[in-house]
């Protein structure tokens, strides 16, 4: 095929961005650090604006966007600046005695030019940081911003060329037909967030031109609580992670076995907290979030069927508004427990053993995140052997924030990591240079018959 025929309406504009990227500026530290700062100060100078959008897409409370974004994205630049001169130093390799006197080192590479598909449920923090270990690393980088939240879409395709060097990144808007024009080009790397059938699709086109890519996926993550546990504190964490940006999260608890010794208790102390961070009537409170569309209002609405409402269960289309609700005595085989519900509803599944919960968790997919709270030792032990992207022991969600937990999932929830160093060296080629050294003791050339008795010895060396 022709090239033309490969064109699609981005092609000059990548090209644009693989040619400079092509001619090494971008991996000059002093410009990364620049683009860095950049970003920071984009975000500092356009702070109330990204809050007015994030308000807009999801009506995200102000200091919810600027806690669980803005700031999160500033302090991973923080850090990225701190240590970026640490993380791309060659490292010095020591080489073999029989290959003396030679040196060996890794260099840290950049990719060359990513793209990057950013997800609706933060939109701000999922688009730019994976852009934060990916500029630390020296690549240029296409951003499509998720149009399922068009607010912050548009304010960072109009900020982010303001601030950030155009020669080597630039935002693409757009949906399906965009982004899959987007996959027919070529990238180095490809770091997509989102579900799983989406994830296919991307990992499918970026096969047709062996491109990496990490997919950062959902998950139905689980929570435990132990009757060891301390459960008001484990109420006010499972509240906060799942209730937050109305429980469109992907980190956020899908659901939570409980022992039965404590079920009730814990359901009484659920409800209370629900009430006192968001009053007895949660569609007036101010810190209550909305969810992204009517598809997905009408999804959430038909996973509470059939249930057991403890409490919440109210819902208003027309403001997108579903109640933060509780169901109890959920069976696991029910149609809410079959799929991650990416809303403000929390099934209570009560186990009489906790192993009936480990169990239904280890036959699932891996999860993006396991939660267990527990005083019990041996609980704790065993919760720290779940497979799952992250386990928290008597935390939910806030692993997130941690710069130097490398974040992402395992099996169903994805693969490749990034945040901190692990954001570096996830953008990064380790590439390996060894240098021959000007001494050569030959003991591996042929003849191999007619060796000396030092060519000899040194051989047995090698085998
Ligand atoms: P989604 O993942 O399906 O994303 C929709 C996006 O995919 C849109 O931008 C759309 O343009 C694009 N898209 C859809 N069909 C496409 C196609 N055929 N070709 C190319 N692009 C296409 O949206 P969703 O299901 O609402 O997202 C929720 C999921 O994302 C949940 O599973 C959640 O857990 C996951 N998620 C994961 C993380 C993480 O960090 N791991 C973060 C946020 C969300």
């Amino acid at each position: 095929m022709s090239e033309a025929a490969n064109s699609t309406p981005f092609s000059a504009q990548v090209q644009s961005i693989r040619d400079y990227h092509g001619t090494l500026d971008t991996q000059n530290l002093s410009w990364r650090k620049d683009q860095l700062r950049a970003l920071q100060k984009m975000l500092q100078e356009n702070k109330s604006a990204f809050l007015d959008a994030l308000y807009k897409d999801l009506r995200t409370n102000p200091t919810e966007g600027n806690l669980l974004q803005l700031s999160l994205v500033s302090s991973e630049i923080t850090h990225a600046l701190k240590h970026v001169g640490g993380w791309s130093k060659p490292e010095k390799v020591s080489t073999p005695l029989y290959m003396k006197p030679s040196s060996a080192q890794i260099v840290h590479e950049p990719l060359g030019t990513a793209l990057i598909i950013g997800a609706w449920n933060y939109p701000l923090l999922l688009t730019l940081s994976p852009l934060v270990g990916c500029i630390a690393a020296g690549n240029a980088a296409i951003i499509k911003p998720s149009e399922m939240a068009p607010a912050t879409s548009a304010l960072l395709a109009e900020m982010l060329p303001r601030y950030l060097d155009k020669k080597a990144f630039q935002v693409i808007e757009g949906g399906i037909p965009e982004t899959t024009d987007l996959l027919k080009e070529k990238f180095d790397t490809i770091f997509f967030t989102g579900s799983a059938p989406v994830g296919r699709i991307i990992m499918e086109a970026a096969a047709k031109n062996l491109t990496p890519v990490t997919l950062e996926l959902g998950g139905q993550c689980p929570a435990i609580v132990d009757r060891s546990a301390d459960l008001k504190l484990a109420a006010l964490r499972i509240v906060f992670a799942k209730f937050s940006n109305a429980g469109q999260t992907c980190v956020a608890p899908n659901h939570v076995f409980v022992h039965k010794d404590v079920a009730d208790e814990f359901t009484k102390i659920l409800k209370q907290t629900i009430t006192d961070f968001y009053s007895t009537d949660p569609q007036k409170s101010p810190d209550y979030g909305r969810i992204i569309n009517q598809h997905h209002h009408t999804r959430i609405v038909a996973l509470m069927k059939d249930q057991n409402i403890a409490c919440g269960g109210k819902s208003d289309v027309d403001d997108l508004y579903i109640a933060p609700t509780v169901l109890t005595n959920v069976d696991p085989a029910s149609p809410v427990m079959q799929e991650e519900i990416f809303g403000p509803v929390l099934p209570l599944v009560t186990v009489n053993d906790l192993s009936e919960a480990f169990n239904h968790i280890s036959k699932n997919n891996h999860p993006l995140a396991a939660y267990v709270f527990a005083k019990d030792k041996k609980v704790i032990q065993r919760a720290e052997k779940i497979t799952a992207g992250a386990v928290g022991i008597n935390n939910a969600m806030l692993h997130l924030g941690v710069h130097d937990l490398p974040f992402g999932g395992v099996g169903g929830s994805g693969f490749g990591q990034y945040h901190g160093k692990a954001g570096f060296d996830l953008f990064s080629h380790a590439k390996p240079i060894f240098k021959g050294g000007s001494f050569e003791a030959g003991a591996h050339f042929p003849p191999h018959k007619e060796k000396g008795r030092i060519k000899k010895a040194l051989l047995k060396i090698f085998l």
